[in-house]
């Protein structure tokens, strides 16, 4: 069973609900990296599955941009220490392209997971206290401090101290949260701020000043929206972490069976060691991994099991990644041993939905093609060589071979070793009568109207008996390395009449 299946059952088992309530989301203090991406697509599926079985659900992201600016990350200027203290909602886009530093990082990932088909309901925490959303949870967290504290403490080395509230409030004269609270009772607090600025405030009313504090913020939410799923990456969940003390605030103080919530591990670039962080500046994005690899591709990897640690890979490795979707998806379509997972593995990470298996060119073929076809011709080239191998592309075929050819494309051009680049070289050879002479019957060969396979045997016969030097000569003449792919197929990858002029040349 495909995990998210399994995380779908458990949820559906807590109980007939109208909607069930998956739910994700993050603080926008900066760039959303493939890391973060894991929770958006962890939620995703169980979403997915949830709908499957025929129940209905929502799938809700709640940007926590009513957070404060904690800290000024690697890339943005310094002077946005001024707006430390202030809700990332308030802070001005140091790009100054949308409405917010943090709309800013939210209008990325938004449209990189729209890329791969993922639109939850997106909700801004920020507009949601400032209409007053939270009133009610704002008052139970005030009124239950005492209880709150003891809970929080049982995890803590230092006890929290006398007139800690569970509450911050942002001052209405300097938008900044050093300020000190006093709880005054039913819908009141009273607050002073460093600024000197104190005021007395109905927070039903004067809605933009409380907010509550992350660890009581978690569960208060999952009681608000009756969140039934919710993945958290490793860092929330180490002992007593915030979601040991979600789980328990969220039934002590809010009455509320906490949700379905397993751990993800975390994801890197394959040799990349260090963890993941904007202020390291070593991160990377969900549109870098689009350069290389294809939206299904991309879900592909993200549908992995949980409690593995993913590493992107960025090398040749890249080949296995493809291979292993495509097999995916030959094994969905019944052309290989059926395999129930990787079945609904297949399910759950397409896009589209084929009513045929697409006859894909694989990675590494498409890497030789891109390199010695010209691009005009990459469509007709690809569809007469899997003709010669007894495989008719349509022109969905066509497309979906031209759309991976672009992901091969900025992979040779960025990060492609250089041992499997190909340049054609007008480079000086050497070159024997003997060697000539092959030559000549070769392109002799190549101006009858043979297929692929015909002229590979037809080459090899000319070439064998002249030995290795040969063989070597002749890609050295072609792609200026000592080896490569077969010889005849390599030949129609350039065309037949520009290796003759080549041939002629030497
Ligand atoms: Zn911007
Ligand atoms: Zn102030």
């Amino acid at each position: 069973m495909h995990w998210a299946d399994n995380f779908a059952k458990q949820v559906i088992e807590r109980g007939a609900k109208e909607d069930y309530i998956v739910e994700s989301g993050i603080t926008p203090s900066g760039v959303v990296h493939i890391g973060n991406a894991r929770e958006i697509m962890t939620q995703y599926f169980v979403y997915q599955s949830i709908l499957k079985s025929g129940k209905s659900a929502k799938f809700l992201y709640i940007w926590d941009d009513f957070d404060r600016f904690r800290k000024v990350p690697k890339g943005v200027p310094e002077e946005f220490e001024k707006y430390l203290g202030m809700p990332l909602s308030a802070v001005p886009d140091p790009w100054g392209c949308h409405n917010s530093y943090a709309e800013h990082f939210e209008s990325l990932i938004i449209q990189e997971m729209k890329q791969l088909n993922i639109e939850p309901v997106y909700l801004r925490a920020a507009e949601l206290y400032g209409k007053g959303t939270f009133a009610e949870n704002i008052k139970i967290a005030l009124e239950k401090t005492e209880k709150i504290k003891e809970l929080l403490n049982k995890f803590r080395k230092e006890p929290l101290a006398d007139g800690w509230v569970p509450v911050g409030a942002y001052c209405e004269k300097c938008g900044k949260d050093f300020t000190k609270i006093e709880y005054l009772g039913g819908y009141k607090i009273s607050y002073t701020c460093s600024c000197g600025n104190e005021n007395e405030i109905d927070f039903r009313e004067v809605t933009n000043v409380v907010n509550i504090k992350w660890r009581v913020d978690w569960p208060a939410r999952w009681a608000y929206y009756g969140v039934d799923f919710e993945s958290s990456g490793k860092d929330h969940k180490s002992k007593g972490g915030s979601w040991d003390t979600g789980v328990l605030i969220s039934k002590e103080i809010f009455g509320y069976n906490p949700p379905v919530g397993p751990m993800y591990e975390f994801i890197h670039l394959k040799g990349q060691k260090e963890k993941m962080s904007s202020s390291k500046g070593n991160i990377a994005t969900v549109s870098q991994l689009l350069e290389i690899y294809e939206p299904e591709v991309v879900r592909f990897i993200y549908a992995q099991r949980l409690n593995k640690t993913i590493f992107i890979p960025f090398d040749l490795d890249v080949y296995n990644i493809y291979n292993e979707f495509d097999k995916c998806e030959r094994i969905y379509f019944g052309l290989e041993e059926t395999d129930e997972d990787l079945k609904r593995k297949y399910e759950l990470v397409r896009i589209k939905e084929y009513k045929t298996c697409p006859k894909r060119v694989s990675f590494s073929e498409l890497v030789l093609l891109v390199q010695v076809v010209q691009k005009s011709e990459l469509k007709n080239y690809i569809s007469k060589m899997m003709k010669e191998r007894g495989i008719e592309m349509d022109g969905i075929d066509l497309e979906l071979a031209i759309e991976r050819s672009k992901k091969v494309e900025n992979w040779v051009e960025k990060y492609a070793p250089e041992t499997v680049k190909i340049q054609l070289v007008d480079n000086k050879v050497e070159i024997t009568e003997d060697q000539r002479e092959g030559l000549k019957e070769i392109m002799e060969l190549l101006k009858k109207n043979s297929s692929t396979d015909e002229l590979q045997q037809q080459i090899f016969g000319i070439v064998k008996p002249k030995g290795k030097e040969f063989f070597q000569l002749i890609y050295q003449v072609l792609i200026g390395r000592k080896q490569g792919p077969r010889i005849a197929m390599l030949v129609d990858a350039i065309g037949r009449e520009r290796v003759i002029e080549r041939f002629k040349n030497l």
